[in-house]
């Protein structure tokens, strides 16, 4: 029982659409890696931005990093959209994800798992959050801008 499972990080919001899953190029790439096709330097590459990001911001997850296997991986959640302002491109927590699907109308959101010790980094999957999702909602109707 002593598996946390990454359902923490998914999920979490109802409003939660459009997923993306990016799971078959990462096998594909690192098949590419396992036969030396590519070098694990060019997929090992995390910037220290996105390494401070899952350090600050980062969910543990259950999976062991593929390359260098020595620790768990980290997902770190990227927002993007014009709503969010100055907030876009910036990493967030599962918490600060799931307040901000209550006060955006939509907003994207990438989630990239990160090895902190080798720094292999792929994308994992994308999704839309905000109250557009909610149906019958009065969200519905257009917001009248300032
Ligand atoms: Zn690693």
């Amino acid at each position: 029982m002593a598996s946390g499972g990454t359902a923490r990080t998914l999920g979490v919001v109802r409003t939660q659409r459009q997923v993306v899953d990016y799971a078959l190029q990462r096998r594909a790439l690192l098949a590419d890696v396992y036969a030396g096709r590519v070098g694990v330097m060019e997929v090992c590459d995390a910037s220290p931005y996105l390494l401070r990001a899952a350090k600050f911001h980062g969910e543990p997850s259950a999976v062991t990093c593929p390359v260098c296997r020595k620790e768990p991986l980290t997902l770190v959640s990227w927002v993007y959209g014009d709503e969010l302002k100055h907030a876009s491109g910036s990493a967030r927590g599962t918490e600060e994800l799931a307040k901000m699907a209550t006060l955006f109308q939509e907003f994207s959101v990438y989630v990239v798992e990160v090895c902190r010790t080798c720094s292999w980094n792929h994308l994992v999957q994308s999704y839309v959050l905000g109250k557009r999702g909610l149906r019958g909602g009065r969200s519905s109707r257009r917001t009248a801008a300032e």
